[in-house]
């Protein structure tokens, strides 16, 4: 078993070979490599259409790859052997738009998955939601309902509501596009205190101040390929491709 934990733990989080995905005749991604290492924080930024999210959703199988290998922590998961509900409890997702329940209590929206998937009793998922409250600022308010919150307020509830189920790893899908402007800081907090605690992250974001600051790789995708990577502020400041300088004199 230690053993078994230790070899994990080599892995990367993540680790996806040669990926392709088409929509019918629309080839979306065209054999990507891409991985994250256990307690990296990989920040991916690329136009709108570029493929990040169909990448991202590829990772636990959100969308079917069409070709081409897709390993968490080691573990196939387009090998139908692979029991998809597992690896999925050890992702956390947090999507641009929050998706939570909205005739629930915040506290309820913390709680439900984690009695049915991991089969907590209520006491012990309440305990947990409300540490987890608590860590994104957000201890007063588990009796209200999403519509009362603001989106920032909601976001950080969505966040919360993955860290519940004790994910080994969180992806994000532009978590702070749907916000006004003064509330994407406070979502950032949060996910940068995530980081700081070395949490292994994929981060699709807009934000590049956040994927200078607390992004230890930056991956540029354009038209469905990743054209370029590494250290964010060599990436961002110093971009070697016609078409990251071209993204990066628009948006910053
Ligand atoms: P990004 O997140 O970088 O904006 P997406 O991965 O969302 O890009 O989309 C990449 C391309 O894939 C776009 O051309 C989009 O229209 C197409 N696409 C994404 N999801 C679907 C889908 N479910 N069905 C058909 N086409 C899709
Ligand atoms: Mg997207």
């Amino acid at each position: 078993m230690a053993a078994d934990n230790l070899l994990q733990k080599d892995r990367p989080a993540i680790e996806v070979r040669n990926l392709c995905k088409n929509f019918g005749d629309n080839e979306v991604l065209k054999g990507i490599d891409f991985h994250v290492d256990q307690g990296e924080v990989v920040c991916v930024i690329g136009p709108s259409g570029s493929g990040k999210s169909t990448l991202l959703r590829c990772v636990n199988r959100l969308e079917e790859p069409t070709s081409g290998t897709v390993l968490v922590e080691g573990v196939d998961i387009t090998d139908p052997e692979t029991d998809l509900d597992k690896i999925r409890t050890r992702i956390g997702m947090v999507f641009q738009q929050f998706n939570l329940f909205p005739h629930l209590s915040v506290l309820r929206n913390l709680t439900l998955a984690q009695q049915r998937a991991k089969k907590r009793s209520k006491a012990e998922a309440e305990e947990i939601a409300r540490k987890n409250l608590e860590k994104v600022g957000l201890g007063n308010r588990e009796n209200a309902y999403p519509a009362q919150l603001s989106g920032g307020q909601q976001q950080r509830v969505a966040i919360a509501r993955a860290l519940s189920m004790n994910p080994d790893m969180m992806l994000f899908d532009e978590p702070t596009s749907a916000l006004d402007p003064e509330l994407v800081g406070d979502v950032l907090g949060v996910m940068r205190q995530l980081a700081d605690e070395g949490m292994t992250m994929m981060v699709v974001t807009h934000e590049m101040g956040f994927a200078r600051e607390v992004g230890d790789r930056v991956v540029f995708m354009d038209g469905g390929v990743v054209v370029e990577q590494g250290d964010p502020k060599e990436v961002l400041g110093n971009p070697q491709h016609a078409r990251t300088q071209a993204f990066l004199s628009k948006v910053l």
